[in-house]
């Protein structure tokens, strides 16, 4: 069942109970207080030709009539019976009654007359005096209720008064109050599911528009298109504006995914052209001289070396992506930086690297390989982009509860434009210069993610014509002794 018939019906469902107690507890409050007001009147009525015939043995009240045949719109008849019974004088309102058994009702009282169109048993009208009943007569197919007394004097019987009256009106504007209300609940229930149908499709329009994006997308295979928010800002525009977010966030992962796709193949693309030229070359000139072929072999294995560093480099970047962590334990930075620099040193005779740093072991938390790596890399930069015969400085210090790592070069620093954009994949500030010396634009991001990756940051703590220097920052490892010179 979809959520709008779910809707539509729990809303209907819901009004209509309400509508239909409501209706219920109006109509049986009102008619059952027409009903027993009638018994009041027929007791009052009863009652003043009683107390006429206690007091003189007749009732001006029945011969005259001045209970009145229409008192509270009421026909009342009353009528006095002997004690064994006889009919002894009617009202003028009497329209021909057939005389009855004054002491029937009293043997067997009748229920409220509201039972006929109200059958529930909420009770009749309290008459506390004995030897008084109600009754309810059947003449021509119509109803007459009644109200007996049973007058004694000082034990001895007088008689029987009765007061009558028709219950045909009430009966009748009963039963077509009754039918009006069905008919009108019945189409107020109609008119309620139909209203529920169409605010539930209303409410319900902006999720339908979504999902025609939705597929649309699907079937274009096109992120960049939008949902439509409506002006509105309730709950499914907010959804909408969500689901934007949620668009716009794959799309630029699906950009960056692609630009890092066509970056990766241009990148291996280089390296492969030279390595499959050598190749051929080496293929059809099979007698070229030992020294040719080694040069040739030598560019080889050198494109092949630099291709499985990319490869590595990549895969590490795709892990990353992949949500990967670093596996983090006690490593010594000052001891793993010394590692670095002397493989830093064999990268390049024509600087000079020294580490900085006072006597203690900086333990950081991390994973040594990486951390290494991160050094290198910074190392490698530094060696690359600054001229031969300058100096390279590794300097370790603490600040607070943080162990800083510094790499300082001499080089002729890096652009203030290129700044923001150097921890970017793929990003070169010299584009011609870099490719040839090996650097894919990978370095830094990578040293970014490992950074990241031990919970420390990396960024540019100083870069001008004087040299560029980076900086490390790592939380110290309880232990690690504070610097002695402090
Ligand atoms: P690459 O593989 O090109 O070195 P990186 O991500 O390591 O890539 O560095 C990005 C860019 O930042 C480099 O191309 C270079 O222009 C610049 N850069 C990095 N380190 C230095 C440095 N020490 N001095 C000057 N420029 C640097």
């Amino acid at each position: 069942m979809t959520v709008r018939w779910r809707l539509s019906l729990w809303y209907g469902l819901m009004s209509s109970l309400t509508l239909v107690a409501l209706g219920f507890t109006g109509y049986s409050l009102s008619v059952r207080q027409q009903y027993l007001n009638i018994d009041r009147v027929l007791i009052a009525s009863a009652r003043l030709v009683e107390s006429g015939i206690r007091a003189t043995g007749r009732s001006y009240a029945l011969e005259a009539d001045t209970s009145g045949p229409a008192k509270d719109g009421i026909v009342m008849v009353l009528r006095a019976y002997t004690p064994d019974g006889q009919l002894v004088s009617r009202s003028p309102s009497d329209p021909g009654l057939p005389a009855t058994d004054p002491h029937a009702p009293l043997d067997a009282p009748a229920v409220p007359a509201y039972y006929k169109v109200l059958p529930l048993p909420f009770g009749g009208v309290d008459d506390p005096r004995a030897n008084t009943a109600f009754g309810t007569l059947s003449v021509n197919g119509q109803r007459w209720r009644r109200y007996v007394i049973e007058v004694t004097q000082r034990g001895a019987p007088l008689g029987y008064v009765e007061a009558l009256t028709p219950l045909e009106r009430l009966d009748s504007a009963s039963g077509l109050l009754f039918r009006s209300l069905l008919l009108v609940t019945g189409l107020s229930v109609l008119a309620v599911f139909l209203v529920g149908w169409w605010l539930a499709g209303s409410l319900l329009r902006p999720v339908e528009r979504m999902m025609d994006s939705a597929r649309r997308i699907t079937a274009n295979r096109d992120l960049g298109q939008r949902i439509h928010t409506a002006e509105r800002r309730d709950e499914f525009s907010r959804l909408a504006g969500t689901f934007n977010e949620m668009l716009a966030s794959l799309q630029t992962a699906w950009d960056s995914q692609q630009r890092f796709v066509g970056d990766a193949s241009h990148e291996l693309r280089a390296p492969l052209t030279v390595l499959r030229g050598n190749a051929q070359l080496l293929r059809r000139h099979p007698h070229l001289d030992a020294g040719e072929r080694d040069l040739m072999l030598a560019d080889i294995e050198k494109d092949a070396a630099r291709m499985a560093r990319l490869v590595d480099d990549l895969l590490l970047l795709a892990q990353s992506d992949a949500g990967s962590t670093l596996r983090r334990s006690p490593v010594s930075l000052r001891a793993t930086a010394a590692e670095a620099i002397r493989d830093a040193r064999r990268l390049s005779a024509a600087h000079t690297v020294h580490l900085q740093a006072p006597e203690d072991a900086f333990m950081v938390a991390g994973e040594k390989d990486r951390l290494r790596q991160l050094l290198l890399i910074l190392l490698d930069n530094a060696l690359k982009y600054s001229p031969a015969g300058t100096a390279v400085t590794v300097g370790i210090h603490r600040e607070g509860e943080q162990t800083v790592l510094t790499v300082a070069d001499q080089g002729p620093g890096i652009p203030a434009e290129a700044l923001p954009h150097i921890f970017e994949r793929f990003y070169r500030v010299d584009q011609a210069r870099t490719r040839t010396s090996g650097g894919a634009g990978l370095g830094l991001a990578i040293a970014q993610w490992i950074a990241g990756q031990l919970g420390g940051s990396l960024h540019v703590a100083q870069t001008g014509p004087d040299g560029t220097r980076f900086a490390l920052n790592l939380q110290a490892m309880p232990g690690s002794t504070p610097p002695a010179s402090s």
